[in-house]
């Protein structure tokens, strides 16, 4: 079970490190990640307030022992995967020591302290060698936005309430938040050309999603069953699928998404646990009366109960103009993480059950969240009706996609009643202008 409440959620528990109370990273949440301090080799570290504690040097003290240890050794080096592919239990052996060691009645925090870096002071990297990148399409307000600007008459699909619909992305183009996000090149025709054209995308977009980090993974052929899928996301982190429009309507069709949404995805740094959520899971919203009940190998009581998450996501823009002037971002939109129409363990459960492998730091996005009113979608498409209705900046300007200089931020909390709010940190990107096409080939005399 990942989802134990136990004395790491004490609301009553504070930290010796002033600035960890209040902020997105309270002892509460120790999210784990990969840095590097000023001068040295990136490692594994986990976030408390404004610092970063350096796995790899409390792996080497005295203070941990057993599993805690083991999780720490399994951090130290460049990449958390092997920390994941251990699961639930030494992670939360890990965490309930850390929780302990940063507590403000620590008696080891001389030790500890040496342990800290100013995050501001460090570089952050992806926190796992991502295998596979797999995004789903579960926001169901989204398919139904952007189903009604095709089809009007029936928005959803007939596959979308019985299977979970997702494609295979691409990991090597995946970032952490702060990357620059060059627009891409690509190849587009106008609704009214008869020819395609290649040039720099012209309806740039982002997606705001939730992803899901793989924990142990199964081997190839043996199915992990949706009751113990759970068990499976190590955590949770935000996700940009930025997407060319302009591209995805020529090329999509009949294989998906290609190009238009594999030159740059971005992450926030920091694996956000399945521990540190417990307190925040919450119900997966009833399906609509008439809705099909989903077939037996993706039903599962507990994680009806419990399979969802009450957090707050956020869209923010800060354009180009409103950075020189020093103007805060602005809101585009704000919403919860429920509007998913599947469970992030059924979303494990499916992806396996034809026997595919997932394998620890495996990626998933969950598809773009919206809400179904305007307060909180995920993409501009939705928001500008498909580009034909702006939206206004602080500053005067106007926006229906991307423009280059734009920076775009996700934000997410967890909150619930009785606990001690978490955040996710930034997931962030400026968009910067296209290279030059590649030369046309010279042709051979
Ligand atoms: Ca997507």
């Amino acid at each position: 079970m990942s989802h134990l409440i136990d004395d790491t959620h004490d609301p009553a528990r504070r930290s010796w490190v002033a600035t960890a109370h209040g902020s997105e990273f309270p002892i509460q949440n120790l999210p784990l990640g990969v840095f590097s301090p000023p001068g040295g080799r990136p490692r594994g570290g986990v976030a408390i307030g404004d610092m970063i504690l350096d796995l790899s040097l409390a792996a080497r003290s005295g203070l941990l022992a057993g599993p805690a240890k083991l999780a720490a050794e399994a951090a130290s080096g460049r990449e958390l995967n092997a920390l994941l592919g251990l699961g639930a239990g030494p992670r939360r052996a890990l965490r309930r020591r850390l929780s302990e060691l940063l507590t403000d009645r620590s008696p080891d925090r001389p030790e500890v302290e040496t342990w800290l870096y100013p995050t501001a002071r460090c570089e952050l990297h992806l926190p796992c060698a991502i295998g596979d990148y797999t995004d789903f399409y579960a926001g169901i307000h989204h398919a139904l936005n952007v189903g009604r600007q095709f089809r009007p008459d029936s928005p959803l699909l007939p596959n979308y309430k019985h299977v979970p619909i997702g494609y295979h992305g691409r990991a090597s183009s995946v970032r952490v938040s702060g990357a620059a996000v060059r627009r891409p090149n690509g190849q587009r025709r106008a609704p009214d050309a008869e020819a395609p054209t290649f040039g720099p995308a012209q309806r740039l977009d982002l997606e705001l999603e939730l992803g899901v980090w793989i924990g142990p993974g199964n081997a190839l052929g043996e199915p992990i069953a949706i009751g113990r899928a759970a068990d499976h996301i190590a955590g949770l982190c935000l996700l940009n699928d930025w997407s060319a429009r302009d591209l995805q309507a020529w090329e999509y069709q009949p294989l998906g998404p290609f190009l238009a949404k594999n030159f740059m995805t971005t992450v926030s740094p920091w694996i956000v646990t399945a521990e540190a959520l417990a307190p925040f899971r919450t119900a997966q919203p009833a399906r609509p009366a008439g809705d099909p009940r989903p077939l037996p190998y993706l039903w599962d009581e507990t994680d009806q109960a419990s399979g969802a998450f009450a957090l707050e996501l956020e869209v923010l823009i800060a354009s180009e103009q409103m950075r020189r002037r020093g103007s805060p971002p602005h809101r585009l939109g704000r919403g919860p993480a429920t509007n998913l129409y599947w469970t992030v363990a059924q979303m494990a459960a499916h992806h396996t059950s034809g026997g595919c492998d997932l394998r620890p730091g495996d990626l998933f996005g969950t598809g773009t969240i919206s809400t179904p009113d305007e307060a909180g979608v995920g993409s501009l498409l939705e928001l500008t009706r498909g580009g034909q209705r702006p939206v206004s900046l602080p500053t005067g300007e106007t926006r229906t996609f991307l423009q280059d200089g734009d920076e775009l931020i996700l934000a997410g909390w967890a909150r619930a009643e009785g606990y001690v709010p978490i955040g996710f940190g930034p997931c962030r990107g400026v968009v910067i202008p296209a290279a030059a096409p590649a030369p046309a080939a010279a042709c051979a005399p």
